[in-house]
């Protein structure tokens, strides 16, 4: 039987073409099972298509990201600056009812389990697992170490929501965060609690335009980034043509 290959990804954040290219390369990469840690919908400008193109995958989890509950519910936008509010009021007429009421009905943590397959459960979560509902950003040893401990030893967490693909581990007390190795995978230790950031496919923020994703491969213990190129040019325009905010049409060039 061919063994169980897991995609995590997020952030797509309604990018068309960085979604597409990702789910090509899952395919050819063996991928069996889908997990979404949220952000679906937001700043870029097909979220109808990238929602359909969710459902079609049938994925066996997906967390609620801070964009999808802006987008699914009537939450007044306090806070936020007129841009992020226009693309956020924009995204909501672009969907359907049932839509916004699937994004709606998304819980903001999970465990992820397959049963009789030896894989130790793992929880994903859009921001953190101390808070989730407050999204906050994991930048650093301190905010990691904080979610971590809602983690038990061997039992892995995945998410996403700064948009930059790092990883923690702690041993122990002691966390350190580490940068993926290019076109490598990582090894998980027994005892140790990760934390894996997969990226964002659709509006990369780690300085590289390139989207992310993470597969997650539970008989050889292993969680290796993807990074991938596509077509920025033409999500700029449709950004554009939709009269989004041009500074979510640039951000993509320099992955900021
Ligand atoms: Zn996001």
């Amino acid at each position: 039987m061919a063994k169980d290959r897991i995609a995590i990804f997020g952030d797509v954040h309604a990018n068309l073409e960085a979604f597409t290219v990702a789910l090509d390369i899952m395919k050819s990469e063996g991928v069996t099972h889908y997990v979404c840690i949220g952000d679906i919908v937001g700043y870029n400008a097909n979220p109808k298509e990238c929602l359909d193109m969710l459902y079609d995958l049938q994925p066996i989890a997906v967390v609620r990201g801070n964009h999808d509950e802006y987008i699914g519910t009537e939450q007044e936008l306090i806070g936020f600056n007129p841009q992020a509010a226009s693309a956020v009021q924009w995204t909501r007429k672009q969907l359907k009812d049932d839509d916004r009421k699937w994004l709606s009905q998304l819980k903001y943590e999970t465990t992820v389990r397959r049963m009789g397959t030896g894989m130790p459960p793992f929880r994903i979560v859009h921001g953190t697992l101390d808070t989730p509902q407050a999204w906050g950003y994991i930048m650093n040893r301190l905010a990691a170490a904080n979610s971590m401990q809602y983690q038990t030893p061997n039992a892995l967490c995945f998410c996403g929501h700064t948009h930059i693909p790092m990883f923690f581990v702690m041993e122990d007390s002691n966390v350190e965060g580490f940068f993926y190795p290019e076109n490598e995978p990582v090894a998980i230790k027994p005892n140790m609690k990760y934390l894996f950031n997969v990226g964002s496919i659709g509006q990369p923020r780690d300085g590289d335009p390139r989207g992310g994703f993470a597969i997650y491969t539970p008989e050889d213990a292993v969680v290796q980034l993807y990074r991938f190129n596509y077509d920025i040019a033409t999500t700029q325009q449709k950004i554009r043509a939709a009269g989004l905010p041009e500074r979510l049409a640039e951000r993509l060039e320099y992955g900021r």
